[in-house]
């Protein structure tokens, strides 16, 4: 495989990039080896700047649904750009874009677009302290909401695969109102509403996707809101990942709760900067101009970016791929289960619709603590056979692969004789 472009470029990058990435998550610190470079994608397909074609799993960490500049999205792109690019007033495409959104969840009637997952997250807390008049959050380890100094403590995603604690340059102050819980540990939760009175929300991954997959066992959700209930604290659903993902609307649905503020972002904008958070009347009317809960953004509500998200939304909803997903990820769940028995490499495989990836561990992967036990080293190894073999993955453990709806049967098969190949190269670790 060449890849002396990206090499180059790699070099090139570091003098004023950090580590030549906008984002630790895409530089290959955990897999061993130097980033790809991207020159392009179509469809299930991405194509780096020595031009060998993967078939992408990344899919931007979720965004690109439908696949790479599908049709719709682009023409409704085109469009909006021959019109401005940026207003700084109101435009029609964001009611548009709004009642989709709150069309496809029960509990909001309200939403502000935001430009990022992290702003929507760090949005909602402020809401639901400005709603509550208390201070505390509880968010679990492993669950990653962004990069809002609250938050960045036990986090998943980019933390998990550089084995950090937490981010330098976050005071005590700032995480001192942060409780931490354990993922389907409703105890851990219990002890710290024991333990606290101030506390104005639980935050959480509905299905964590930023540890890995790691799924809510047994009412976990459902037990979580009844406590919330019962202690007047607000239940965040950081759907930033799982919206739109699992089915059209949030995966809160697809386990029987309704939380009190939902955070969007990834899909929603079909590949551009949107955020979005939302919830009902009552909370949302806290927010300015309505009320005295204050955010704001120059490009939030960008018309670019809503015309790509309506017309991704647009596009979701008449494919509804969803049942499809769940068909293709079992397929690729069990070509990694197959492989490993084959092979005698220990895996197990979590997934959630269209979010699956393997941990290489032999026990049952339920919180971040399970999750770290897999070995990233085998991971590093299985990742660049992947590579090899046609297949772009996120360079990391701890991280969900995406399908999308461009993927052919062609493509499946592809993936599973890599995942083969793959595991036996693991398996000659
Ligand atoms: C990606 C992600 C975020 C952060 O979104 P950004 O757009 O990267 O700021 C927050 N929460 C969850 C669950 C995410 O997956």
């Amino acid at each position: 495989m060449k890849t002396k472009k990206s090499e180059k470029l790699y070099q090139q990058g570091l003098e004023h990039l950090v580590g030549a990435v906008n984002s630790p998550v895409r530089a290959f610190a955990s897999v061993g080896g130097n980033p790809l470079f991207i020159d392009k994608a179509k469809g299930s397909k991405i194509t780096d700047v020595d031009a060998n074609e993967y078939i992408d799993l990344v899919l931007s960490y979720g965004p690109m649904i439908l696949g790479h500049r599908h049709k719709k999205v682009q023409k409704a792109i085109t469009k909006a750009t021959k019109k401005g690019y940026s207003f700084g007033a109101s435009t029609k495409d964001e009611i548009k874009l709004a009642k989709i959104v709150c069309d496809a969840f029960p509990g909001m009637d309200k939403v502000r677009f935001v430009n990022s997952g992290t702003e929507a997250v760090l949005s909602a807390v402020r809401l639901a302290r400005a709603y509550t008049s208390k201070s505390k959050i509880i968010k679990f380890s492993g669950c990653y909401h962004g990069h809002m100094d609250a938050l960045l403590v036990a986090a998943g995603s980019g933390l998990a695969t550089l084995s950090l604690p937490g981010s330098k340059g976050v005071p005590d102050e700032a995480v001192k109102n942060t409780l931490i819980a354990e993922y389907n540990n409703l105890d851990s939760v219990q002890k710290h509403i024991d333990e606290n009175k101030d506390i104005a929300a639980v935050i959480l991954e509905p299905v964590g996707g930023n540890m890995g997959v790691v799924i809510p066992q047994d009412d976990f959700l459902v037990k979580l809101k009844e406590l919330c209930n019962a202690n007047g604290i607000l239940l965040i659903a950081d759907e930033v990942m799982t919206g739109f993902r699992s089915k059209f609307g949030g995966a809160q649905e697809l386990f029987n709760v309704e939380a009190d503020i939902t955070c969007l972002g990834k899909v929603i904008g079909g590949g551009f900067p949107v955020g979005a958070y939302g919830a009902r009347n009552e909370i949302m009317e806290m927010v300015a101009p309505l009320g005295g809960m204050y955010q704001a953004g120059t490009l939030s509500g960008n018309p670019i970016a809503m015309a790509s998200g309506i017309a991704t939304l647009s596009e979701l909803k008449k494919q509804d791929p969803y049942a499809n997903f769940n068909v293709v990820a079992e397929k690729i769940k069990s070509s990694l289960l197959k492989s490993g028995k084959k092979y005698n490499v220990d895996l197990v495989v979590n997934r959630f619709g269209s979010m699956i990836n393997p941990f290489f561990t032999k026990d049952e992967v339920t919180d971040f603590s399970s999750a770290q036990k897999s070995d990233t080293d085998k991971f590093g190894v299985f990742f660049w056979e992947m590579i090899k073999n046609g297949v772009f993955l996120p360079p990391s453990q701890f991280e969900a692969w995406f399908l999308s709806s461009a993927l052919s049967e062609s493509d499946i098969e592809k993936i599973e004789k890599a995942i083969d190949a793959s595991i036996k190269k693991v398996s000659e670790m």
